[in-house]
């Protein structure tokens, strides 16, 4: 019998906290302009996520045998990103949005090693921008296009044979969201999964994939925190079949240097 894999699904886990406790999350600049619409904001995100994304996708990634769960967050001890933690993850999730600057680069270093040996990455939505995600591309700048307007995507399916979507029909149609458009600043991608039509007009690779080292990352997409993106059932099918696509393999120990000859 094989053993469940270990998913750490790691949360900035601000937007979902009240507003007077993480403020100081908020990149100066940003609080100034946003000042009045920022806590009704924290306020709509509550009642959607009362336990933080974290949790939520925690519960629906854990029905199922295969998949064991811990969470973590910005706010715990070494940011949430132990030596303990990573040593106990297989593959990471990853939710950021507004503090990716403040996680520390020492730790950002420690889960590029890892990724590096093996460990699986799931970057989601505005990771897009995260420190390790970039450090893992490159030194592309990650950006893109976007628009909080609530109107409907369409993700189109381009790899059929993929394990990543494995059980998805043709498409997955999200009713409301934000939009993400190209051009998106990113190397290009190792598999495009998905491509996302957006009803105002622009597409988007919303699901890449990318051997880094002995590891593989995928990047999806959906999962704006002001729609219950993470209660549809085919985006959690999605991101359960990444979680086994991404998950570390039982590979050889490579020996760099200076070799005997073999015969
Ligand atoms: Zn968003």
């Amino acid at each position: 019998m094989s053993k469940d894999i270990q998913v750490t699904i790691w949360n900035e886990y601000v937007h979902e906290k009240e507003y007077e406790e993480v403020k100081e999350f908020y990149p100066e600049k940003f609080r100034q302009k946003h000042a009045a619409s920022l806590k009704e904001q924290h306020q709509s995100i509550q009642q959607i996520y009362p336990r933080g994304i974290h949790h939520s996708l925690a519960e629906k990634l854990k029905k199922g045998k295969t998949i064991s769960v811990q969470t973590a967050t910005l706010h715990d001890k070494e940011q949430g990103l132990t030596e303990e933690i990573l040593d106990s993850t297989d593959v990471l999730m990853w939710w950021g949005h507004v503090a990716h600057a403040k996680v520390k680069d020492k730790y950002v270093e420690r889960v590029y090693e890892r990724v590096m040996e093996g460990m699986g990455l799931i970057p989601l939505h505005s990771a897009h921008a995260s420190k390790i995600f970039r450090k893992l591309c490159g030194t592309h700048s990650q950006k893109l296009k976007w628009r909080e307007d609530g109107q409907k995507e369409r993700l189109w399916v381009i790899a059929p044979g993929h394990p990543i979507v494995d059980g998805i029909g043709e498409c997955i149609e999200l009713e409301s969201t934000e939009m993400y458009g190209e051009h998106f600043d990113i190397p290009d991608p190792d598999k495009i999964i998905f491509i996302s039509w957006f009803e105002g007009g622009e597409v988007f690779r919303s699901g890449c994939c990318y051997y880094r080292g002995a590891g593989k990352i995928f990047y999806f997409r959906p999962g704006h925190e002001e729609f219950p993106i993470y209660e549809n059932d085919e985006i959690i099918k999605v991101l359960k079949n990444a979680v086994h696509w991404a998950a570390p393999v039982n590979g050889p120990q490579i020996k760099y240097g200076e070799v005997e000859a073999r015969e």
